[in-house]
């Protein structure tokens, strides 16, 4: 059964902490808002779901370079990329209960009034107040110590300024031609007026990005935009994502951020609606124009051919790295009844899921067939390194415990493993998370599935 709503996003919530994936940032201490901590099995996960974007946005391409860049940067970087002054949201405040809400969010302010309503109460609103998202902070004690000063930075509100700061670097360093795009992963910050939503609306997030530069040119504009909104949308569907809960949308002409000359957004039918997971948005020169402009350094490509100088326009995809663990735990919940006991599995891609397989000895007790499980495990092990070993209750609760949190195979060996009738000498039993179907395989044919399924 796919369980959809409020409910499924409890049960996320819920079982990401019990499990090991995802809990509340400093809970011991209470927390912070929109602040949250990542677990052994969630770090796999998200690492997973990196590592799957680094391979098909950079590493397998010719045409993209990798770069990693720091996450303070100076003032005067944000002055330049125009969000000390357009990086902000309308914030309203309701005069009855002091909650704070984003004023163009009409889903939220009409859940509120609605909750007021419940309450045979109204809700009052403020007139909006320009909020700016930037989070900022001091850094080193630059002046004489009877004079003590530390200067202003900001912990970067989007990592693209990480990319475009560096476009001369790269150009310097690598002698790109035109078209060529350079991607990261990292962490962003954002003051965020109603962090919500668990992973959705965080004030610490990371993000995946591909800057893609080419010649300025409306029909190589309009060409390389559909192609990277395609590309994106096929690969947020490679997580493993039903195609159904994704599509594409174009902002509306008021709803583009201030650089952006057309922008698309790839959304997911969550619990809370058609939501935001990536964004695709036509740059132009924005970026390298006004870090020219106020750096004083010239951020020109030079044509190697014609010796033409140009500046290049950059077309964008954006993801967030959380929603993407997110949606991709939302979209897997499962529950069904297997062998009439009622159960929840995550039906995770298995190149995603934390745990690729599990393997086991059918009794504890039994010391040879222990040692030939460990056997087993360390094989496997070579095949990748989250293989894990449970030898803790009886077999059933173990497979329970896999499914739950989305190992997509169990392996257990019992005593036709060890030889004692003959034919099913060194084969295992390998069983699929999805059906509980099981088969048996010899060890090279379980490892080889294995290998095969996490590609
Ligand atoms: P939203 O409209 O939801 O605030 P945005 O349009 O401001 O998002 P972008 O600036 O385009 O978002 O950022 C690119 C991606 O970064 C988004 O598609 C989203 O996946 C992710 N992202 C943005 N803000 C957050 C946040 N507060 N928490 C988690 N992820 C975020």
């Amino acid at each position: 059964m796919v369980m959809t709503g409020s409910l499924l996003m409890e049960k996320i919530v819920s079982l990401a902490k019990r499990r090991g994936f995802i809990f509340p940032g400093s809970e011991i201490y209470g927390g912070l808002a929109g602040i949250y901590d990542y677990g052994p099995l969630g770090v796999e996960l998200r690492h997973n779901i990196k590592q799957h974007f680094w391979n098909r946005f950079i590493a397998e391409r010719d045409d993209v370079y990798g770069m990693s860049a720091a996450i303070l940067m100076p003032a005067r970087v944000w002055e330049a990329s125009g969000h000390t002054e357009s990086f902000a949201d309308p914030l309203v405040e309701c005069r009855v209960c002091h909650g704070r809400f984003r004023a163009d969010q009409p889903t939220d302010i009409s859940a509120h009034e609605e909750w007021h309503k419940h309450k045979k109460e109204k809700a009052e609103w403020t007139q909006p107040t320009i909020f700016n998202l930037l989070v900022q902070t001091q850094l080193g004690a630059k002046e004489k110590l009877e004079n003590i000063q530390q200067s202003t930075v900001y912990l970067r509100g989007e990592i693209t300024q990480g990319v475009q700061v560096n476009f001369k670097n790269i150009l310097d360093s690598m002698h790109p031609k035109l078209p060529f795009g350079i991607g990261q992963i990292g962490k962003a910050f954002r003051n965020e007026i109603a962090p919500r939503d668990f992973l959705f609306r965080q004030r610490e997030f990371e993000q995946m990005e591909l800057q893609y530069y080419i010649r300025p040119d409306e029909a190589e504009g309009k060409k390389q935009f559909e192609y990277w909104k395609q590309f994106a949308f096929d690969w947020y569907q490679s997580l493993g994502i039903q195609k159904d809960h994704l599509r594409l949308r174009q902002h509306a002409e008021d709803e583009r951020a201030h650089y952006a000359k057309d922008a698309w957004d790839i959304e997911y039918n969550s619990p809370m609606g058609w939501k935001e997971a990536w964004g695709i948005h036509h740059r132009g020169d924005w970026d390298l124009r006004r870090h020219q402009e106020y750096s004083g350094v010239s951020m020109e490509y030079t044509d190697s051919d014609t010796g033409g100088k140009m500046l290049p326009w950059d077309i964008e995809c954006s993801g967030g790295v959380d929603r993407a663990v997110l949606f991709t735990l939302l979209d897997a919940y499962r529950e069904d009844e297997l062998n009439k006991e009622v159960r929840s599995y995550l039906a995770l891609a298995p190149k995603i899921a934390s745990v690729k397989a599990m393997v086991s000895p059918l009794l504890k007790n039994k010391p040879k067939l222990v040692e030939k499980a460990h056997e087993v495990h360390a094989a496997l092990k070579k095949v990748h390194s989250a293989i894990a070993w449970d030898d803790n209750g009886n077999i059933g609760k173990r497979y329970r415990r896999q499914d739950e949190i989305g190992t997509p195979f169990c392996i257990t060996i019992d005593f036709d493993t060890l030889g004692e009738t003959s034919e099913l000498k060194d084969t295992v039993t390998l069983r699929h998370r999805d059906t509980g179907e099981q088969e048996r395989l010899t060890i090279p044919e379980a490892a080889e599935r294995i290998r095969l399924a996490i590609q």
